[in-house]
């Protein structure tokens, strides 16, 4: 095992249905065809959109969607993965109210076998959808977050970031009832809409790859950005694979590092980019010649960033302390 591998690490941003790995795809009863679609070399933002598509229906039954976030959780723990946020879009399916989705992916959260990994839920709004859609949804998970408040920690907006709206009153409402909100920005040049979801100051932001200092017409939200430090969850191979960053090493993550603004690693779909957490530390570690120390601190930052409950985050330092001391 290499140390990026060893290293006990954070996972912040990862959606279920982009996570399912092959083996669970043949689980599930997928194609080899379906899984070689699923499963993309290169691609581009839009038409990654279309590959979830092969995971949302291996996923539309309730036992499926059970055995599906069950298996994620343990090939995260196999990576490693101390704590990890998942996030979910609720769906209506033939055999499922969203409210029963929310409920199995809960379930399969209560029933991980792991003890080595605390798991947490996003549910995420989808802004392809209308506002009394999303509003709907809003509603169900806010049940969810008052059934289960440990578990159900954050809300998500994502889905294409070509279509939709970030509709503020939403992420508000979300807010008033004690939901932390983690919200994909900048992922295409859209100016207006990356104002209004920085001025909301969300707790963390996703990508954030059009945050470019470099980026000149950008000049205001650069600064507007880097005034309110907000931790962004870097997606490097996503960004590579999607197109949106030329390479690893031309990854915007060097801004955040040049500036010492907060971010963290992860793997947004690992499914779908096939890669790890690990794998991600190994790319920022040779794409940016880091040392032991440096990596240590990313995964003990992102504990700071985390939607944990505050004795979860003290015990998850603690055991990061205790790991240095044994293993560096
Ligand atoms: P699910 O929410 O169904 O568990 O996971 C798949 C969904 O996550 C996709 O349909 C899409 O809405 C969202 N998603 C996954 N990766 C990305 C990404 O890189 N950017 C955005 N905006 N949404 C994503």
């Amino acid at each position: 095992e290499s140390f990026c591998e060893k290293l006990p690490k954070i996972e912040l941003h990862a959606h279920l249905n982009g996570s399912l790995s092959r083996n669970t795809l043949r689980q599930l009863g997928c194609t080899d065809d379906a899984i070689l679609e699923y499963q993309s070399e290169q691609t581009t933002i839009e038409e990654v959109f279309k590959l979830f598509k092969v995971a949302h229906k291996a996923t539309s039954t309730k036992k499926n969607l059970y055995l599906s976030t069950k298996t994620v959780i343990k090939e995260f723990a196999e990576d490693n993965v101390i704590y990890l946020e998942l996030r979910t879009t609720p769906r209506k399916e033939l055999d499922m109210t969203e409210e029963e989705y929310i409920q199995t992916v809960i379930n399969a959260i209560i029933d991980k076998e792991s003890p080595n990994i605390i798991v947490k839920l996003l549910l995420s709004l989808d802004r392809r959808r209308n506002h009394q859609e999303q509003s709907e949804t809003l509603d169900a998970i806010i049940k969810f977050k008052n059934m289960y408040p440990d578990i159900v920690r954050g809300v998500d907006l994502s889905g294409d970031p070509a279509q939709g709206t970030f509709y503020r009153d939403l992420f508000e409402k979300a807010r008033r009832n004690g939901l932390f909100c983690a919200i994909h920005c900048a992922e295409i040049k859209n100016n207006t809409e990356v104002i209004d979801i920085l001025n909301f100051k969300p707790e963390r932001l996703g990508h954030g790859t059009f945050l470019h200092p470099n980026y000149t017409s950008n000049a205001e939200i650069w600064n507007l950005y880097t005034k309110l430090q907000i931790p962004v969850e870097c997606c490097l191979s996503s960004n590579v694979i999607c197109l949106t960053s030329k390479s690893h090493r031309e990854h915007h993550v060097q801004e955040w590092m040049k500036n010492d603004l907060p971010y963290c690693l992860a793997t947004d779909d690992k499914g779908v980019f096939n890669t790890t957490l690990s794998k991600e530390f190994l790319h920022l570690q040779e794409s940016f010649n880091l040392n032991k120390k440096d990596l240590w601190k990313i995964s003990d930052n992102a504990i700071n960033y985390s939607f944990a409950l505050s004795e979860e985050k003290e015990m998850l330092h603690e055991k990061l302390k205790l790991w240095k001391i044994q293993n560096m």
